[in-house]
């Protein structure tokens, strides 16, 4: 069966067929002034039920809830009140059979002009009708009470105070008539509560307790649907769940389920890169690859110094991670005339070419303590292999820091950190950890130096295994020395966005994950379905397997588990 969807949804549930008719019959009162006053009391109940709805619809709907304001005043309405009870008193029936009875005249009347306008006055008489009744007859809008799971109610038409006065177990909702912009759509929106109108003779082909797939996507309905619509269903929804968290975490921080928090950056290769960051949620910049600008000429202070700023600029309070030139190894820069290599990747790369290259290496490090008054910096270097590469960076920067001042240039204090790409430098983080602010974890290097192994060599592409139980021991001393020191241990490598690893990681306490803006959604989402707690006890266990094919089905297992 197809309807329009108008509010989306996917919901798999049992029918609640709702007729509103069933609710009241007609009969002779015994005495009218009595009658009259039932309907008094039922008039200010509702228009008690009327001022609550509007408080709450307001937060919802804005200034849509000011319908609930015009139901109010129909039911202050002369013409209308004394209408129903001239029938009460001239025809001595019930309260419930005289308000059908002049709302219908009323409907009518309306009718006989036919407009989009009187169609939504059509809805709002049929809504204080169905409220003033439902008072009268002391029924609600609900299910058996033994039912379970989630209900899709079913209905010629429902009213926008059926929708915030439904029972909490409708997940969903379809209709044969309503209009795509009538408040009770808007509504339905609103709540998150899937819905589908325009579904010919639903009331008819339904009833109570059938079982129906409720896709508001496609304004389609499967009644009674067979197991295999019903497991293709399931997943789609999962699917879509999915689709609609990873939007809903863009813009949150990442908390993990039992409330522990991490950052979510990205990693640039220039400041252009930072809106395609921002507009997935990232948290700042872990990794700005600096070496990139520099692939067309050389830059100046003044030019280093523009660029910078304007990153800071654009990130406004998140910060901005920039690594120093990582020339060397895989990213030649010819005009800098380093010597030929053969074996560049343990060669001249990274700290070791800015420490033979003092003059350069002072020109950006100038340009990035300027920029450090214009926002959130932050600065490491790469390549670490020796306590003394940073002593001696260290001491350049002191020496930055006294000419700008000499030349009375404002700059703001800099975290100093460093890149852990060596085994040296992963092995030896405690000492490291004395010397710098924080750390961030290299895997790309990180893994080939431990194992030997050729990042970009095609012959070794196989051995080149992140779920080496050696590398991810690695990364748990970096991350224990770390934590153990009181500095944040950052991870920039391909691996910080490995779904399968990322719970690990986040287990070994790592406190914010850096990557290529496409997986930052994805990563986030993984993250915040977590649970560090429960993930803890499970580190010890994952670095005792023997091999990386033991290690990657235990975190397959563990994926499954977190995002089912
Ligand atoms: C790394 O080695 O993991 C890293 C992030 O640096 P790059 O890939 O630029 O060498
Ligand atoms: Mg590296």
């Amino acid at each position: 069966m197809k309807g329009i969807g108008i509010s989306p949804g996917l919901v798999l549930g049992k029918a609640f067929v709702y007729k509103e008719e069933s609710l009241f019959k007609r009969y002779y009162v015994k005495c009218q002034r009595e009658e009259v006053d039932r309907l008094k009391v039922a008039l200010d109940q509702a228009k008690k039920e009327i001022e609550l709805i509007y408080n709450e619809s307001k937060t919802l709907v804005g200034e849509d809830a000011d319908i609930f304001i015009a139901h109010k005043e129909m039911l202050e309405d002369p013409e209308l009140i004394n209408g129903i009870i001239d029938i009460i008193i001239n025809e001595g029936i019930n309260s419930e059979w005289a308000i059908h009875k002049v709302i219908n005249n009323f409907i009518s009347l309306f009718k006989l002009r036919n407009n989009e306008y009187i169609d939504a006055k059509i809805i709002d008489l049929k809504d204080i009708s169905s409220r003033l009744i439902r008072i009268l007859a002391g029924s609600k809008l609900a299910a058996p009470l033994e039912w379970e799971g989630e209900l899709i109610i079913i209905a010629k038409e429902l009213t926008p105070s059926n929708i915030l006065q439904m029972d909490k177990r409708v997940r969903g909702i379809v209709t044969e008539f309503g209009g795509i912009t009538s408040h009770t759509s808007i509504l339905s929106k609103a709540s998150n509560i899937p819905m589908v109108i325009g579904v010919n003779n639903i009331t008819e082909l339904v009833v109570d307790g059938d079982f129906i797939i409720l896709d508001a996507y496609e304004g389609r309905i499967i009644l009674n649907p067979c197991e295999d619509a019903i497991k293709e269903y399931q997943e789609r929804k999962r699917q879509r769940i999915k689709f609609w968290e990873l939007h809903r975490v863009r813009d949150r921080e990442t908390i993990t389920q039992d409330g522990y928090k991490v950052k979510v950056t990205g990693n640039i290769a220039g400041v252009e890169d930072i809106k395609n960051l921002l507009a997935v949620g990232a948290e700042g910049v872990g990794l700005f690859r600096t070496e990139n600008l520099f692939l067309e000429g050389l830059l100046d202070e003044e030019e280093q110094f523009q660029l910078y700023k304007r990153a800071v600029d654009l990130l406004g309070n998140h910060q901005l991670t920039i690594r120093t030139l990582d020339v060397g190894g895989d990213k030649a820069i010819p005009y800098l005339n380093l010597p030929k290599e053969n074996n560049p990747f343990l060669g001249l790369r990274g700290i070791r070419v800015s420490l033979l290259r003092e003059e350069l290496f002072k020109i950006q490090l100038r340009a990035i303590y300027r920029a450090s008054i214009y926002g959130s910096l932050r600065l490491m270097f790469p390549m670490i292999s020796r306590i003394e590469e940073i002593r001696a960076a260290k001491a350049l920067i002191a020496q930055v820091q006294e000419e700008l001042m000499k030349e009375g240039i404002p700059f703001e204090p800099v975290e100093i950190g460093m890149m852990v790409e060596t085994p040296a430098a992963a092995i030896h983080s405690a000492a490291f950890a004395r010397e710098v602010d924080f750390f961030s974890i290299g895997t790309n290097d990180l893994i080939q130096y431990t194992l030997a192994v050729d990042r970009d060599n095609k012959n070794v592409m196989e051995l080149y295994d992140p779920y080496h139980p050696a590398v991810l021991r690695l990364i748990k001393l970096v991350i224990d020395n770390g934590c153990r020191a009181g500095i944040k241990v950052s991870m920039c490598g391909e691996l910080a966005s490995n779904s399968k690893l990322i719970p690990l990681f986040l287990a070994m306490g790592l406190d914010e994950f850096s990557m290529d803006h496409n997986l930052i959604l994805n990563s986030k989402y993984i993250i915040s379905r977590s649970n560090r707690g429960e993930l803890e006890g499970q580190v010890d266990l994952i670095l005792n397997l023997s091999t990386s094919c033991e290690v990657e089905k235990y975190l397959d297992n563990l994926i499954t588990n977190i995002l089912n």
